[in-house]
């Protein structure tokens, strides 16, 4: 018998001391802050710092990356597990820096960067002295097919200048580079083959941060930005040319599944709320929890979260042993992206007024579950794709298993 869904006792030691990491000494500080409506952004950004610190000391750092690259080397989906435990808390990932863009940025330089640009841009990352930022959709084409990119690169003796208008730069505030996706060859006979990536520094000549873009839950550092004529030498074109879509692609596999996995965590917290809540909450006779409405939304969380983690898993088990994972992280993130948004909702909907409001933290992670489904991928062209694969896959063998996780049933 193969299937095993136990961890070794290495990892399983990490993610229990992760467990208790965040809910014995992140989540408590967390909590302080929160309550305490004068705390200042000083307040925070000195008690988040700290926390970082005490995490390295742990060994609680980087749970993406591998051992040689300073991180705790676990796999794909051992991952699954650790980044699940530090997204219960809220700044969980960043303590432990793990957390999004930079945990695919980390990727992909790891992955496509020269000597120059790992000592220059990979290793302060590693060490969490800088952040940084990842820069392809744009306001004036879908960002949903990156092959409408309108910002050009063109080259110029041994520099590339860039111009164009990006927005929704997550990170981009405060960040030390931005890795750039822009039009290089835009001759080229495959569309997927006309972009480059670049990593241009946000301080050069030309970068131009226009705003930081207010969303439905308020301003969290999504950012509009004009590159104006911005000069990039040669050594800094990452990856080859042409091969921006592809840079993209590796990047957006592993990294909608550490969104997956971070979300997990959280659709946990959600389901825990409402639990407890609707055993507290008294109302028409009884409890909550002993009415069948709201033990049906307990029922379909549970079944749709448990759903969510075989998917996860199965996807990241895929990523780790080098087997076709296209199929898999798109079901995956179609399926985490929407169940929690839907076990949000319904823990706000059991929590009533106080669910609606700030006082809890249900209507945050909410309005933050929405982008899930449009972002990295929205609903719809996951869907398109999984469509795709399924056909084609009955099509070349009469079967849709392959199309269907490739599962030994
Ligand atoms: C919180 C947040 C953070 C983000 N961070 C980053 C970042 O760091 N860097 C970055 O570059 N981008 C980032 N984005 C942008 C994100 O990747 C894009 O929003 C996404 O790719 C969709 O592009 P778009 O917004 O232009 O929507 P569009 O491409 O215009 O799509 C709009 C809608 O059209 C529909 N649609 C599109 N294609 C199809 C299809 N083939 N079939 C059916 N329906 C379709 C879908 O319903 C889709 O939601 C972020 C977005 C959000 C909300």
């Amino acid at each position: 018998m193969a299937i095993d869904f136990s961890f070794g006792p290495e990892v399983e030691q990490a993610r229990e001391s992760i467990r208790q990491f965040m809910r014995d000494t992140v989540k408590p500080r967390y909590r302080e802050l929160a309550d305490n409506k004068g705390a200042t952004r000083d307040d925070w950004s000195a008690a988040i710092k700290a926390l970082r610190v005490e995490a390295k000391n742990k060994g609680f750092w980087l749970p993406h990356m591998p051992a040689d690259a300073g991180g705790m080397g676990l796999g794909v989906t051992a991952l699954a597990a650790v980044a699940a435990e530090a997204a219960k808390v809220p700044y969980g990932p960043y303590i432990m820096n793990a957390h999004a863009p930079d945990e695919g940025n980390m990727h992909t330089l790891y992955h496509f960067a020269t000597e120059y640009q790992r000592e220059k841009y990979l290793q302060p990352l590693l060490d969490g002295k800088v952040r940084s930022c990842f820069s392809m959709t744009e306001p004036d084409v879908a960002g949903s097919d990156p092959t409408l990119i309108q910002t050009t690169a063109v080259q110029d003796g041994d520099e590339w200048v860039i111009n164009g208008h990006k927005w929704f730069t997550s990170g981009a505030r405060g960040a030390a580079f931005a890795i750039v996706i822009a039009r290089t060859d835009p001759e080229a006979d495959i569309p997927q083959a006309r972009n480059s990536a670049f990593i241009v520094d946000c301080d050069a000549p030309g970068f131009e941060l226009v705003r930081d873009v207010e969303t439905m839950s308020g301003s969290h550092n999504h950012c509009e930005i004009r590159y104006n004529d911005v000069r990039v030498p040669q050594a800094n074109l990452l990856g080859e040319r042409g091969g921006g879509h592809k840079l993209g692609q590796v990047r957006l596999g592993p990294a909608r599944l550490a969104h997956c996995m971070r979300w997990l965590g959280e659709i946990e917290m959600a389901l825990e709320m409402l639990i407890e809540r609707a055993q507290n909450r008294f109302a028409h006779g009884s409890l909550l929890s002993e009415k069948q409405s709201i033990q049906w939304m307990m029922s379909d969380s549970a079944m749709e979260l448990y759903a969510a983690k075989l998917m996860v898993l199965h996807a990241a088990y895929k990523i780790e042993n080098g087997m076709e994972f296209k199929q898999e992280v798109s079901m995956a993130k179609h399926h985490v992206a929407n169940t929690l948004w839907r076990v949000c909702d319904r823990a706000v909907q059991v929590h009533g007024a106080l669910g609606y409001s700030t006082d809890s933290p249900l209507s945050g992670m909410l309005q933050q579950a929405r982008w899930a489904r449009l972002a990295d991928g929205a609903d719809e062209v996951h869907q398109m794709r999984i469509a795709e694969i399924l056909m084609r896959t009955y099509n070349e063998t009469g079967s849709i298993n392959g199309a269907t996780g490739a599962l030994p049933l």
